[in-house]
């Protein structure tokens, strides 16, 4: 009664006001940034009293659908002499993104040279927001360790600087305990009221990862996303976060683009992982990425690695990040003793090719006989890389592609750039000979010629064929963790974070696959993914790990430096070179990326681009602190009946190719029709 009574009272005193004229809702105007692939920004209008806050997440009409689109600010009616639409807002129940992340998407716009209203769009929930049951608060968590002397040094001095932004690179060897200490930051920054962001590579996105951090913390504490995730789940975790509703953020790169509400302290374990990078539309850098974010929002960032990237160890050599260093392991176990096999001068087991070494069947055999589990690791999935016919000499090629198509499965052609697939033909399609080879190999075919060797030996396989999902990765790990798997075999996939109590030897097949790609980086990958296997050998104290790497370029000082476990003897002689060369950390190199559907088009566009770039330089002397190699045509030249031809642009100076690129793009007169031009700043990956 009492509350009806309220209400009309409640609606009479507004007519009243209404009346008077007081709180007249009025048209106001708004520049925004909307979901669409133009770099300009929108004027709308929206009828309210009061003014709606930059970072307001709204709909907005765009050509005949509407889009999501974020507030940046006001603008004075007085400027709008055009007529505007309206926006959506969800009065009920708004969401606004902080000045400071809005700031952190202006950044990515302009850095990584993208639209601002697709940038902001990744912050978009996928789905619509359901109400849920309340949250149970945590009420068992495990207690934490007692640091080792090295962690609590550690510990110690990120923790004095907790408020502030820093740079901290934690360098600590396989199993040194570095995500002991992760945990315990994280620890004390929840218990001040604040949340953690925990970036990782999606790959070691593991449920042995995530249920580390549910023990501790409990499940109603921390929200995880990858890729495997529902929209739905997805979207809860986001207003888990956005509410506060839990204090823990687990994710791959994209969790970046959660609203904290009040964000504590970032991780990015495994930072030197290249997956951090995404390769296509939004190219940006995660790491990177996280680094502004927390610089932005005041606070610490720590990068986590066994292998630093060169780039974040000279920024630590520059003393830009403050170096913490692990250099035990938790428990003194001894690194696995690493030994570098020369395949040119070794012999195949009886009956078997080259890369069955003898020398590798003894380990096998000697481990499996002690019943330690092995792993065998190889970069290149399938039974043969590629199908070669003896009479013409042609091999079987993606008709989408530059590439060879790989044998899977006994006879499925595949391939790993655009998904072509068809059935392994009977005879040569150039010449009808019925004689074609199968050439190369892969991790299936490892696991094919190791079950014949070791047929009561049960051998499970973890590639992108085999694990499709995070179920299969989970049954991959269980197998593997209760040693019910002897031997394990599997593409880098099985390189990263896992703890497999009894695996005592790790045998890398051909060292020389990741050696032989044409990037600047490849030494430097080959480095960390030998560091990486050898560290999943002998975890537990009393097993002792051992490490046989094969190659056809033993003398290649990457093995020596992986074979003495020595970071600081690598990373120097490799920045040397990158000086001498003027590579990344010394320069900073952005891609030009020319695509056209026919190769004639590819090379009339390149000159496009050249003479253009020529009359800029000319124009504006700036530029001339822009070193400009190409065009080339791209390494792999066609992918998916795209042609492509690269540019690299290197230079000192921040922002400097951005610019460039944002002059080259502006008119496209006289460019071929249907070109594609974009630009990778910071590029990973040059194929
Ligand atoms: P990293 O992240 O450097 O590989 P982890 O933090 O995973 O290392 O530690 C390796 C192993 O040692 C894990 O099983 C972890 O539970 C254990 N561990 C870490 N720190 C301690 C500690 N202070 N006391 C006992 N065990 C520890
Ligand atoms: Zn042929
Ligand atoms: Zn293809």
């Amino acid at each position: 009664m009492k509350f009806k009574l309220k209400i009309t009272q409640t609606i009479a005193k507004m007519l009243e006001c209404f009346k008077l004229n007081q709180i007249q809702p009025r048209r106001r105007y708004y520049e925004l940034a909307v979901n669409a692939p133009i770099s300009k920004t929108f004027t709308y209008h929206y009828e309210s009293e009061q003014a709606l806050t930059p970072g307001l997440m709204v709909k907005a009409p765009f050509g005949s659908r509407k889009v999501n689109a974020v507030i940046l600010k006001e603008v004075p009616s007085l400027d709008i002499d055009f007529t505007t639409k309206s926006i959506d807002v969800d009065i009920e129940a708004p969401v606004t993104l902080s000045l400071p992340i809005l700031q952190w998407g202006k950044w990515l716009s302009e850095y990584y040279v993208y639209p601002l209203g697709q940038v902001l769009n990744h912050f978009f929930p996928t789905v619509k927001r359901k109400e849920r049951p309340p949250l149970v608060k945590p009420s068992f968590t495990e207690t934490p360790l007692n640091l080792t002397d090295e962690q609590q040094t550690v510990f110690t001095s990120i923790y004095q600087q907790i408020n502030s932004f820093n740079v901290h690179l934690v360098h600590g060897i396989t199993g040194s305990g570095k995500t002991e200490i992760y945990l315990q930051l994280i620890d004390k920054v929840i218990k001040e009221g604040k949340q953690a962001l925990v970036l990782v590579p999606e790959i070691s996105l593991t449920p042995q990862l995530e249920d580390r951090f549910k023990r501790r913390f409990g499940e109603a504490q921390v929200a995880v996303v990858h890729s495997q995730i529902t929209p739905r789940k997805k979207t809860d975790a986001w207003y888990d976060i956005s509410e506060h509703n839990k204090s823990i953020l687990i994710g791959a790169r994209s969790a970046l683009f959660s609203n904290f509400k009040n964000l504590g302290i970032i991780i990015v374990d495994e930072e030197h992982d290249s997956s951090f990078k995404q390769d296509e539309k939004l190219k940006y850098n995660g790491k990177d990425a996280a680094i502004m974010l927390a610089k932005l929002l005041n606070l610490p960032i720590v990068l986590g690695s066994a292998t630093p990237s060169l780039e974040s160890w000279n920024q630590a050599l520059e003393k830009k990040f403050q170096l913490h260093t692990l250099k035990d392991r938790v428990f003194k176990q001894a690194m696995p003793k690493v030994e570098i096999l020369d395949l040119r001068q070794s012999e195949a087991y009886p009956g078997q090719e080259f890369w069955y070494t003898k020398a590798l069947h003894e380990k096998i055999t000697k481990h499996l006989n002690n019943d330690h589990q092995v792993a065998l690791f190889l970069n290149r999935r399938g039974l043969a890389q590629t199908i070669q016919c003896l009479d013409c000499g042609k091999k079987l090629d993606c008709p989408n592609c530059d590439i060879s198509l790989t044998l899977h499965h006994k006879h499925d052609l595949l391939c790993h750039y655009c998904g072509y697939h068809e059935k392994k033909p009977l005879r040569c399609p150039h010449c009808q000979s019925e004689k074609l080879l199968d050439l190369g190999l892969g991790t299936e075919k490892v696991q094919n010629v190791l079950q014949e060797l070791f047929p009561e030996k049960k051998i499970v396989r973890a590639d992108r064929d085999s694990i499709e999902n995070r179920a299969d990765m989970e049954d991959f790990i269980k197998t593997a963790e209760a040693h019910e798997a002897h031997i394990l075999i599997g593409t880098q996939m099985i390189a990263k974070g896992l703890d497999f109590p009894k695996l005592a030897f790790v045998g890398v097949i051909l060292a020389d696959v990741g050696l032989n790609i044409p990037d600047f980086r490849a030494s430097e990958r080959v480095f960390q993914l030998i560091t990486q296997v050898s560290g999943r050998a002998g975890r537990r104290k009393e097993l002792d790990g051992e490490v046989l790497v094969q190659s056809f370029s033993p003398e290649h000082s990457v093995f020596k430096w992986a074979q003495e476990s020595s970071f600081e003897g690598f990373s120097q002689e490799e920045l040397t070179e990158r000086n001498l060369f003027l590579y990344p950390p010394f320069s900073r190199l952005s891609c030009l990326r020319v695509q056209t559907a026919e190769k004639e088009t590819g090379l009339l566009a390149c000159q496009w681009v050249s003479h253009k770039i020529e009359a800029l330089k000319q124009k504006y002397p700036e530029y001339t602190a822009l070193e400009i190699l190409g065009p080339t045509p791209a390494p792999i030249q066609k992918i998916k009946n795209q042609y492509r031809h690269l540019f690299l642009l290197k230079s000192s100076k921040p922002m400097l190719a951005q610019k460039l690129f944002a002059q080259l793009t502006h008119t496209s007169d006289g460019l071929p029709a249907k070109t594609k031009l974009s630009l990778d700043v910071d590029p990973l990956n040059m194929l």
